[in-house]
């Protein structure tokens, strides 16, 4: 018997591993169709407590696996643990059990739509595929302050809640540059989310402002940023750092300038580029620092691990990782980060398939509509080249899986379930489609080279 392997089952313990993921893969087949019904009752990975019954090889498993019911926190050396030897039927049963403790059912998504003012950048992440050295201008594209507008322009009258504001570092798009661009989006839709900027692009700003993290954070948010993604965390064990992105924002500092926005009252999210130079070891310690701060600030809302891509970047010869070590790391993430209220799969990295399977190893949330707005994994060669999806495909994808899709807004409010809802009444001409309810069109065109 393997490690972590269960004592003589008799009976077959039911949702097993493969038939979640024959079930996700028939209803990923389905989701263009718009007829996806919930395949079967939410019975989703192999009860823990049953799995504890039938009694467990590794008294160290065992033991996590009590914790995780008891609700209690497992330490480094146990997830390393998991990492190396637990079995994914047994990792998929204990994510699940906390996934369901804190949402049941519920996955949530939003409706969403990126910036990206640049992919030009000073810094030399050797993983990136999306950036262009400035001497590249040719192969980039910058946008001015009007091009950012008119893309918020576009979605007038459509029921988008978020911008998400990201891209490459440019020493003309400064701290007041970008404060501008904010108080202009709130001036033509006062409502909406805006989730901005990664760590490296607020410190290379404000850095450069010569002003404290905490007045330049002040200063955005007085201009309209309500909250900040979690990218450019990339792995913060300095030995990998060194080798993947070594000239930007160290990992002390990405922490220091999450910290500063949550004392400010704004939430963020944290990510974790996994699956290339790093362990499980450097994934551990990503995951401590970021629960240590979170033991501070409680001001995280969602983990996302980020799978790397190798498609056209320096680091193109390093193969990219496995199935199985997505879901583990999923599972893992979901396990040790007791105090991160939200996993999310950000499908446009993972694509739509291994998002649904994700669902039973943790993650609770699939992001959003996104719309066709973002180059930045469709440029390292993920499967989804133009990523969009409808709200009632994003649904259906969830209900595949036997989840209930839930619309949020960024900070986790409630804003639709979408359990049975009723699409064809919704998308006719009349009625519900003025609340939004309408599947949300593509407007947004990939931006040009300029
Ligand atoms: S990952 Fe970000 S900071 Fe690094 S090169 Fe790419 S765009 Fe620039």
């Amino acid at each position: 018997m393997r490690n972590g392997g269960f004592k003589a089952a008799k009976e077959p313990v039911t949702g097993t591993f493969a038939a979640h993921r024959s079930a996700a893969t028939k209803g990923a087949k389905r989701c263009g169709i718009m007829e996806q019904r919930m395949l079967h009752p939410p019975q989703h990975a192999a009860r823990l407590e049953a799995l504890l019954d039938l009694g467990l090889e590794d008294p160290v498993l065992e033991g996590i696996a009590q914790k995780v019911l008891d609700g209690t926190r497992i330490d480094d050396a146990e997830a390393m643990h998991l990492f190396q030897k637990a079995d994914l039927g047994l990792l998929g049963a204990m994510a699940n059990h906390i996934r369901e403790r804190r949402h049941g059912d519920t996955t949530f998504f939003n409706r969403n739509f990126h910036v990206e003012p640049t992919n030009l950048c000073v810094f030399a992440c050797t993983f990136c595929s999306y950036s262009r050295k400035i001497k590249q201008r040719d192969e980039g594209w910058v946008m001015d302050k009007e091009q950012i507008w008119d893309i918020v322009r576009r979605y007038e009258g459509q029921p988008v809640t978020e911008v998400h504001v990201v891209g490459g570092v440019l020493p003309q798009m400064n701290l007041q540059w970008f404060g501008e661009v904010l108080e202009g989006i709130k001036r033509i839709r006062p409502e909406l989310h805006i989730k901005g900027f990664t760590a490296v692009e607020l410190e290379y700003m404000i850095r450069k402002a010569k002003v404290s993290f905490e007045e330049g954070l002040r200063y955005l948010q007085k201009m309209g940023l309500d909250s900040l993604p979690g990218g450019g965390a990339e792995i913060f064990d300095e030995r990998v750092r060194a080798e993947i992105c070594p000239d930007k924002c160290d990992s002390p500092t990405w922490l220091e300038i999450h910290q500063t926005a949550h004392r400010l009252g704004m939430k963020s999210n944290a990510t974790m580029l996994y699956g290339h130079i790093e362990g499980f070891a450097e994934r551990v310690d990503h995951m401590r620092r970021l629960r240590e701060l979170q033991d501070t600030t409680g001001g995280f809302n969602t983990f996302i691990p980020l799978m790397f891509r190798n498609g056209d970047n320096e680091m193109s010869h390093v193969p990219e990782t496995s199935l199985q070590d997505t879901l583990r790391t999923y599972a893992v993430a979901r396990i040790y980060l007791d105090n991160f209220p939200h996993l999310k799969a950000y499908w446009p990295m993972l694509g739509r398939e291994t998002a649904q399977l994700t669902q039973a190893f943790g993650v609770n949330d699939l992001d959003g509509t996104i719309d066709d707005s973002t180059k930045i994994y469709s440029m390292a060669g993920a499967e989804e080249q133009t990523p969009q999806l409808s709200t009632q495909e994003l649904c259906a994808l969830i209900e595949a899986v036997g989840r209930k899709p839930v619309e949020r807004d960024t900070l986790y409010g409630v804003l639709q379930d979408y359990t049975d809802y009723d699409w064809d009444t919704a998308s006719g001409e009349t009625g519900t489609a003025e609340k939004g309810y309408r599947p949300l069109p593509v407007v947004q065109s990939p931006p040009s080279a300029n």
